[in-house]
């Protein structure tokens, strides 16, 4: 059964979540209505009656209501809910969602659909793994992050039905909507790499994508003292493209600090064809790998491990797209594995042919259905898949939700900003930051985006979790302009 979390604070906040009496009839008359809309106009209508039902709900009921269940379905038919606004996934994306709506709009009521009750500060896993931060600041409860007005449904989202506005879950209830957002986040796929998940967290066989194995890659640095140390990259898209590298970067300053550098093979083996997707970064980050005295291994595919030899197959496509199969030795691999949408979107009537939440690139309104929104990694928009995204994103969808509310048009707001913090050694960071097209966009004047700065170091073990766990997921907006300008001059001398 799906848990609606409510919790026992403000009543005021409290009174929006819970619809009793005459309301319920009327949030229900609301839902019957919202299933039976098509057109996104009729959308619109319903979901401004169902903002004054849950205002009028917030001033009739009283704190002692608030125990009361949320719907009144009979016990033989299977439960439906409807809120006027629904997210799927309360990750970086759907927490930071929820509360920003719920600041801009304290009686719009708003339900988030997310199993989890760990939230991960996913960024922090690269310096976790590289020995510079811990697991225990990277994690924290999702219902501390969410605001006590904001109804937590605790289970898994498995198919949607556009047309009659409705989500069906795991427990099989469904839920109807005026508005929903999609944000589950990406898929780890894991079971294409033959072999993988039988030695993944022993034989030297580590990965920062996984909360559960993340502290074994800084085991397995740590116990190093020679050897050959492979870090691999599957083809794009995945989330935060600099990560298979920052890792590497890290391990080889932590060597280079022990003075053992020179007792190792770094190797780094790209499915892709180059350093960086912006060569602007490319370009800086090639002069990294050569510091380090690392290889490049590009059109590097990691298909199979078999842990206990400590022997991994590539599959190595050349200039002339022949394709081969190359088995290396190991002695310790840092695994970035391949990525794909969710399954349930991809076989969902919301994903592009690419399986993708298919969304409009700048207003992140969905291409054909008007009253959906997504943002996040499970997006069609082909920015970086990062939470820096998410941070620029969740503005516009919030904007925009209220627009439709108020019968006006979506607007444009999203340039395809991403970020990458990428930790070139224990102490430096390249803080790189573009949008749409490969443009390189920062966000500070002045300052060559392509140095290795301590400042940003910093940034990356202090201030941006800071940022993420007070500013951004409490639903802050930080509008910080990144801008072409700024980097011009850069550009100029590159
Ligand atoms: C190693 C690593 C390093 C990174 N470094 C950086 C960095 O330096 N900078 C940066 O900006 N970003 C970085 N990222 C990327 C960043 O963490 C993600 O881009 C960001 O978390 C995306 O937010 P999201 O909400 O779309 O997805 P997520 O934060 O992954 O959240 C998705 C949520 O959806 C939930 N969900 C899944 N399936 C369902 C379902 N069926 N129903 C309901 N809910 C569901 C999940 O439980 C999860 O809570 C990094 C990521 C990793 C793994």
């Amino acid at each position: 059964m799906a848990t609606s979390k409510v919790k026992e604070t403000k009543a005021k906040t409290e009174a929006a979540k819970t619809k009793s009496g005459a309301t319920k009839a009327k949030a229900k008359a609301s839902a019957s209505k919202a299933k039976t809309k098509a057109s996104a106009s009729k959308v619109k209508a319903s979901s401004v009656k169902a903002a004054a039902a849950i205002k009028a709900t917030a001033e009739e009921v009283k704190a002692e209501e608030v125990k009361a269940q949320v719907t009144s379905t009979p016990k033989s038919e299977p439960k439906v809910s409807h809120y006027p606004v629904l997210i799927v996934g309360g990750g970086a994306a759907g927490v930071s969602m929820a509360n920003t709506l719920r600041r801009k709009s304290t009686l719009l009521e708003i339900a988030l659909i997310e199993p989890s009750e760990q939230h991960y500060y996913q960024p922090g896993f690269t310096i976790i793994g590289g020995g510079a931060y811990s697991l225990k600041k990277a994690t924290k409860q999702e219902a501390d992050l969410l605001h006590p007005s904001i109804i937590w449904v605790k289970d898994f989202a498995e198919t949607f039905e556009p047309e009659k506005n409705s989500v069906t879950l795991r427990s099989g209830e469904s839920i109807t909507y005026d508005y929903l957002v999609v944000c589950p986040g990406l898929q780890l796929d894991w079971d294409k790499i033959s072999g993988l998940e039988e030695t993944l967290g022993k034989n030297g066989v580590c990965s920062n994508y996984s909360p559960k194995h993340v502290e074994y890659t800084w085991e397995c640095i740590k116990g190093l003292e020679s050897g050959t140390t492979l870090f691999t990259q599957p083809p794009m898209p995945i989330k935060c493209a600099g990560a298979p590298q920052k890792i590497m970067y890290l391990a080889a300053d932590r060597f280079r600090k022990k003075g053992i550098l020179d007792n190792f093979d770094i190797q780094f083996c790209n499915a892709g064809p180059g350093m960086f997707g912006v060569p602007f970064f490319a370009k800086a980050l090639t002069k990294v790998i050569a510091d380090y005295g690392i290889t490049t291994n590009f059109g590097s595919n990691l298909v199979e491990i078999d842990g206990e030899a400590k022997k991994a197959t590539f599959e190595v496509t050349d200039g002339d797209g022949k394709k081969s199969k190359v088995t290396k030795d190991f002695d310790m691999i840092h695994v970035t594995p391949p990525q794909s949408a969710p399954d349930f979107i991809k076989s969902s009537p919301l994903a592009n042919a690419g399986g993708w939440v298919d969304l409009n690139d700048r207003t992140l309104q969905h291409n054909k259905f008007a009253n959906i929104f997504g943002l996040g990694d499970a997006g069609s928009t082909p920015n970086a898949k990062t939470a820096a995204a998410v941070r620029k994103q969740v503005p516009v969808v919030v904007k925009n939700i209220l627009r439709l509310i108020k019968n006006e048009a979506v607007q444009e707001g999203y340039e395809g900003y991403g970020s990458c913090p990428l930790t070139t050694s224990l102490s430096t960071v390249m803080l790189a930051e573009f949008s749409y097209g490969g443009k390189v966009t920062p966000s500070f004047p002045k300052l060559d985006p392509r140095e290795n700065r301590f400042i940003w170091w910093i940034g990356k073990k202090i201030g941006f979790p800071w940022l993420y766990w007070y500013w951004m997921l409490p639903g802050h907006t930080l509008d910080i302009p990144s801008k072409e300008s700024y980097a011009k001059e850069f550009l100029d001398q590159d």
